[in-house]
């Protein structure tokens, strides 16, 4: 499993999930971004520190964040 090379975590949205609400957005702004069909997508898993990339996590009002870390799962 590749991690990134600073925080050592992976970031997964489930697009299915993701309604495009943006709170992932307004919490890790250089983390997350929104895409062309209105999706959200990782654009650096190291662009905030891990404990907020996993705040990001819990501000999504559907839960379609999930951050894995080196020992497992961080969020959820
Ligand atoms: S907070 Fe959740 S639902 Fe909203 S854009 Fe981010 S991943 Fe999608």
């Amino acid at each position: 499993m590749e991690l990134s090379a600073t925080n050592r975590i992976r970031i997964e949205v489930d697009r299915d999930l993701c309604i495009g609400s943006g709170d992932c957005v307004d919490s890790a702004p250089a983390v997350f971004a929104l895409d062309d069909d209105g999706k959200a997508i990782v654009i650096d898993p190291d662009g905030a520190a891990a404990d907020d990339v996993v705040e990001a996590g819990r501000n999504c009002p559907v839960t379609a964040i999930f951050v894995i870390g080196e020992e497992g799962d961080l969020y959820p």
